[in-house]
């Protein structure tokens, strides 16, 4: 069992899925499939230097109505087709989505004179591709206003795409979001966004080939589109529920849902059309409460309660429901359900899980008590694609009871390598643990196979044949799974165990965009995780900053091996008053600039001491994008 190459399902995974249900069928395939109107006309949607951003037809295997593969869930796979339908589709007249090439659907509402477009994509191109779609088949029409649903990159990244800066400097095109919307779609990944880029490769499993025994889905559509989010920041915060704006002829009634699925988020109910918008926090999936790229826990209770709050505004006069991922719902008791069954999902959740944790359980004994119960498991819309029981009744118990489970025994354990030795130690050698895992395998006794290999790759990472077995059961997990992110993680890691990690590109740039729309204190706060504390000793420094584009003054200092910063005038006793630009401190910030060069080419002035300022910017660390996972 050495050979590299990817395998079928075994007979343990064949009768797994025989076993396994799928959501009774109460028209998804009738809604997703509803309104069509075109293609795109190729699927395959180009950047500027011609490679392709999102290739729909990578996923053609998913057309049609084949029964699912062994190697495939058959309810994820089920899912993965219903994601699979893509274009233009009419949500009633007056509102269209392009769904399909991208994670997100971007919606269009017609105005009296041009477009209100609800969420534009991802990327640029992506976005770019769905409004000429849009105005192909229904006309062309300018873009008065954009509203970012949401603080998440597939929400707003495609801005670009749909309007200029320009034009929004112009006063043409109004950019509508959540308050503190700008200050969140940093904020939620400013500090630890390295690790959860590296992360996010094993969420969503862009480096797996698409097919059968690769990538089928996301869970929020099929993939993800490659590239780089763009940004305006907004011309107008929506501050508080009830908030009504009248857009080109269309009054929009907001509701604010902050700490839901995305710090700053928010519904919105389109009188008119009798539409709801419930953003992300309804989709055709159980969602993550914490995702496994890694976050800030979700507040499950609050996430139900403004679900709750939408019903009490709207679903009286709602007969159209749609949502920033998946397909739309129609009439007012479909709406009515699909809102109570998944109000009551995060809620069910929430007070599950911590029933169990007040009774003493652990994490790990709640995830494999809890099971959800038929009245969820009917539903397409309340299984867990994206997010997983599993995940998400820990990640109940980590918010509000943190990781460790409250024995002792597990409050300083031994990291991988130094466990994996003793464990390999303690089985009698190498051979003899490899072979307890191959028994376990052969019994399909896959997790518990899982953490003895993980064990031994730990303690000998170059043991070949423990590489190889591990990701054959990292495999077969995969298969097994019926969320997609689970199911990307274990077939990634897979995939890394056979061929290696991805190579390291240094420190992954951020998008401009994005990098942009940072406060200076994000900005310093993403700096201080960069401190070399082992090159600081003996340095004390107090730094006056003043920043050519932002109209404040700060100080800033290093103390006790730590960065320390607010915003304030320099006291006299300063070492240095620094005069830049916000964009020059994110360039050395982002390592883009060494702090001796930029002074070098005067590119910063500094008046009192120069060793100072060097000595506060010149111990930055550098990350690399593709660290080791699945071994040491
Ligand atoms: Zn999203």
């Amino acid at each position: 069992m050495t050979s590299k190459e990817r395998k079928d399902a075994t007979q343990h995974t064949v009768d797994l899925h025989r076993s396994a249900t799928t959501p009774t069928d109460s028209g998804d395939f009738e809604r997703a499939s509803r309104g069509f109107v075109a293609h795109h006309p190729t699927g395959v949607i180009l950047d500027p230097s011609g490679r392709a951003v999102v290739d729909v037809n990578r996923y053609d295997f998913l057309a049609g109505d084949e029964p699912a593969p062994a190697t495939v869930h058959p309810s994820l796979w089920r899912h993965a087709q219903l994601n699979h339908h893509h274009g233009l589709f009419e949500v009633t007249d007056g509102i269209w989505q392009v769904r399909g090439y991208d994670l997100s659907n971007i919606t269009f509402i017609r105005g009296d004179t041009g477009w209100l477009i609800v969420d534009p994509l991802t990327t640029e191109q992506t976005a770019r591709d769905a409004l000429a779609l849009a105005n192909a088949q229904l006309g062309e029409r300018p873009v008065h206003a954009v509203i970012y649903t949401h603080s998440h990159t597939d929400h707003f990244g495609g801005v670009l795409g749909v309007v200029s800066q320009e034009d929004v400097d112009a006063g043409r095109c109004k950019i509508i979001a959540p308050e503190h919307f700008l200050a969140e779609t940093v904020g939620e990944n400013v500090i630890a966004g390295p690790a959860m880029a590296r992360r996010a490769l094993f969420q969503f499993g862009v480096l797996l080939p698409a097919d059968p025994k690769g990538h089928v889905d996301c869970g929020l559509g099929n993939g993800l589109p490659l590239g780089a989010p763009g940004l305006i920041a907004p011309t107008h915060d929506i501050t508080k529920t009830g908030e009504t704006m009248t857009i080109d002829g269309i009054e929009v009634v907001f509701q604010l849902t902050p700490e839901t699925e995305a710090p700053a988020e928010m519904n919105f109910y389109f009188p008119q059309f009798r539409a709801l918008c419930m953003a992300e926090n309804c989709s055709h999936t159980m969602h993550n409460l914490i995702p496994i790229r890694g976050a800030l826990v979700r507040n499950a209770l609050k996430w139900s309660k403004y679900i709750h709050e939408a019903m009490a505004l709207f679903a009286e006069q709602t007969d159209i429901l749609f949502t920033s991922h998946n397909w739309p719902q129609w009439g007012k008791e479909e709406v009515s359900a699909f809102l109570t069954n998944q109000r009551d999902l995060y809620k069910w959740m929430h007070d599950q899980a911590m029933r169990l944790a007040n009774h003493g359980a652990v994490p790990t004994e709640i995830s494999e008590q809890l099971s959800l119960p038929e009245e969820f498991l009917a539903n397409d819309h309340t299984r867990g694609y994206y997010g997983d029981l599993v995940h998400n009744a820990k990640a109940v118990y980590q918010r509000y009871l943190s990781w460790y489970d409250g024995n002792p025994a597990n409050l300083h354990k031994l990291p991988p390598v130094e466990a994996g030795a003793r464990y390999v130690e303690l089985a009698g050698g190498e051979e003899a643990l490899f072979d307890r895992a191959q028994a376990a395998f052969d019994e399909g006794d896959y997790r518990w196979a899982v953490e003895l290999l993980n064990h031994l790759i730990f303690a000998n990472p170059d043991n070949d044949a423990a590489r190889c077995l591990q990701a054959d059961t990292m495999e077969q997990l995969g298969y097994q799974a019926e969320s997609s992110t689970f199911r990307n993680a274990y077939l990634n890691a897979a995939q890394e165990l056979r061929l290696g990690p991805p190579p390291n590109a240094g420190q992954p740039v951020r998008a401009r965009g994005i990098l942009s729309a940072m406060t200076v204190e994000q900005v310093l706060d993403a700096m201080s995780i960069r401190m070399q504390s082992e090159a600081l000793g003996g340095i004390t420094t107090l730094l006056g900053l003043r920043f050519s584009d932002v109209d404040e003054p700060w100080v800033i200092g290093v103390s006790n091996r730590t960065l320390f910063y607010r915003p304030d005038d320099a006291p006299s006793s300063a070492d240095a008053i620094v005069s830049l630009s916000r964009t020059l401190l994110i360039e050395v910030m982002s390592g883009e600039r060494r702090i001796e060069d930029v002074i070098r080419d005067g590119l910063i002035t500094v008046e009192g001491e120069v060793q100072a300022v060097i000595e506060t910017f010149a111990h930055l660390d550098t990350f690399i994008s593709g660290f080791n996972v699945v071994e040491p």
